[in-house]
């Protein structure tokens, strides 16, 4: 485990009990914060570091959240725009878990279809639904795809 490195990072800004999302592509994070749903009417602690020097990513941003674990949902979008992400969850100021993010091959629910015409965006009860396919979302139901920069969809 590289964790030397990682451990110093988290130093920067140490937190006592919450959530790290590191290894955001750069300039990401504030879609990140969006995706948390962190507004400048949260009152959580938040630390945002921005296009931080990255030997792996060349720039990388880092959104550190206090008393706050992620919910399935947000971890799968977070995925979708930072798919090399990794989410530490901190207790007593010491990591206590580590994961990556990671795909799924299926998500449910947490962005619509760009299509109008596409069952999912009338008043018929279906839920958006989409296939993870390389690089791209395929909509469940009208097979439309999703392709360049899914985190304008998001
Ligand atoms: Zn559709």
């Amino acid at each position: 485990m590289k964790g030397a490195g990682n451990k110093k990072e988290l130093r920067v800004l140490p937190i006592r009990k919450g959530t790290v999302i590191d290894h955001i592509p750069g300039g990401r994070a504030l879609r990140v914060l969006r995706i948390l749903g962190i507004t400048d009417a949260s009152r959580e602690t938040v630390s945002v570091a921005m296009n931080v020097p990255s030997r792996q990513m060349g720039r990388k941003d880092i959104v550190k959240v206090e008393n706050r674990e992620l919910v399935p949902g947000e971890v799968q979008k977070i995925a979708l725009i930072a798919p090399r992400a990794t989410i530490n969850i901190i207790d007593d100021m010491e990591v206590r878990r580590k994961m990556k993010v990671s795909l799924p091959r299926e998500i449910e629910g947490v962005l619509r279809c760009s299509n109008p015409n596409c069952i999912s965006n009338t008043p018929e009860p279906a839920v958006a639904r989409f296939r993870v396919e390389n690089g791209g979302l395929r909509c469940f139901y009208c097979e439309r795809m999703f392709s360049g920069e899914l985190t304008d969809h998001i």
